[in-house]
């Protein structure tokens, strides 16, 4: 009995609790998932400041103003960014300030030096100034007390930068998970190997790590098996020890097959086998304490569709985030032929046009035709009960890269 797609990865998000939380620098924090809520201690900006470089005023001084009248305020000082003023401002007076400094006490706005005339160190206002004009209220960007950041926020370089602002230089986050890969296969070839019959180069070994990475975890140990149980069961147990384990190839059910054996006397208890997905049948998924074990098919496209399908949702939740994130829906470009049956994951370019994302389906969609990942940028998903698509029909898509 095939396991549907929704519902294995149901099965799999079941078992996967998020890790524990750890303090991390800033510098290292991009892409990861917060595990607290940010609340700032301080207004941002912290004081009052000007939003052009110019002359700070009181606007009392400008009342009555006129070009052929204008009010001659002495220049009597500066305040710079970083440098404010010594003094506050007194009547009559102006002071020369710069964008982003400190609005000196009784001074109520900023008359920038486009609009302004000067000569013999005096300033000619030619008009009433407006009380605030061009200046930036302290907290106008972030009040005191205000929740900047939620729990789960994934880590960009906006809230990078916020989180610099609120002085907050080691965010607790959720840690990266660990992810074992092993790849097996007496057909495989490591980089540089010499070619042989029948010998393929194992191209899981790179694409499982690189996926990996992406989806925000560390590639722990990535290691190659021939198809020999003993080999099979002794490169699988230093796995277990991650947080999660992903064995490509060597699932199936041929004589040569010996992942779930070695699994099996590995106590990892079985959750399913089988799921209705094309590419990406042969899927095994379970567990041993919190530790998830994938067993992954070994065609390297098959192996790129699960991982994204079904071991990405599980490293998101295991890292504190959101598995949703990177569904969202297009329109289908081209019919797709297909039978009720199980769920077609097609790969697919997206193209902008005046009513939204299309999804282009590559022209080839074998499992084995690894040439049909480049340039795909979502895989669409056909339901397992649907029969052919229609081009024009609005499609789930689960997007490569978030
Ligand atoms: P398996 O899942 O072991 O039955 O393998 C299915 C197909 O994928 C076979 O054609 C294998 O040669 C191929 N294959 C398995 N593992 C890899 C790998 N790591 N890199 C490239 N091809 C592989
Ligand atoms: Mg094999």
């Amino acid at each position: 009995m095939l396991t549907g797609l929704e519902r294995a990865r149901g099965i799999v998000l079941e078992r996967a609790a998020p890790l524990a939380a750890e303090q991390v620098p800033l510098e290292e924090a991009l892409g990861r998932i917060l595990a607290e809520e940010v609340r700032s201690d301080e207004p941002v900006p912290g004081f009052d400041s000007s939003a052009m470089d110019g002359f700070a005023v009181r606007t009392e001084d400008t009342q009555g103003a006129t070009a052929s009248a204008p009010s001659e305020l002495r220049i009597a000082g500066e305040s710079r960014a970083g440098r404010p003023a010594a003094s506050p401002l007194l009547p009559g007076d102006a002071y020369q300030i710069s964008t982003g400094a400190m609005i000196p006490a009784g001074a109520d706005a900023v008359v920038p030096v486009e609009d302004a005339r000067t000569a013999n160190g005096r300033l000619l206002v030619e008009g009433a100034v407006a009380a605030g004009q061009h200046v930036r209220r302290a907290g106008e960007d972030i009040a005191a007390g205000e929740t900047v950041l939620e729990r789960g926020a994934e880590l960009g370089p906006a809230e990078l930068g916020v989180l610099a602002s609120l002085g907050r230089s080691t965010p607790r986050c959720g840690q990266r998970p660990r992810v074992g890969v092993l790849t097996s296969g007496d057909e495989l070839l490591v980089a540089g190997e010499a070619m042989r019959p029948g010998a393929v180069r194992d191209s899981n070994r790179h694409s499982i790590p690189a996926l990996v990475e992406r989806a925000g975890a560390e590639p722990l140990v990535v290691a190659t098996v021939p198809d020999d149980p003993a080999a099979t069961r002794s490169a699988l147990a230093p796995l277990l020890e991650a947080d999660v384990a992903i064995v490509c190839g060597g699932v199936s059910v041929g004589e040569h097959d010996h992942v779930r054996g070695a699994l099996a006397e590995l106590r990892v208890e079985p959750a399913f086998w089988g799921v209705a997905l094309r590419p990406g049948k042969p899927t095994w998924f379970g567990s041993r304490g919190a530790t998830l074990v994938f067993g992954l098919p070994g065609n390297p496209v098959s192996a790129i569709v699960t991982f994204v399908l079904l071991v990405r949702p599980a490293i998101a939740v295991l890292a504190g985030g959101a598995p949703e994130r990177t569904r969202t829906t297009a329109i289908l470009d081209g019919d797709y032929e297909k039978a009720p049956g199980r769920a077609h994951a097609i790969r697919c370019r997206l193209s902008l046009r005046e009513d939204g994302w299309h999804a282009a389906p590559a022209p080839h969609q074998g499992s084995h035709v690894l040439t049909s990942m480049l340039g795909a940028d979502c895989l669409a998903l056909a339901p397992a009960e649907s029969a052919s698509l229609r081009a024009g029909e609005r499609i789930e898509v689960e997007l490569l890269n978030s």
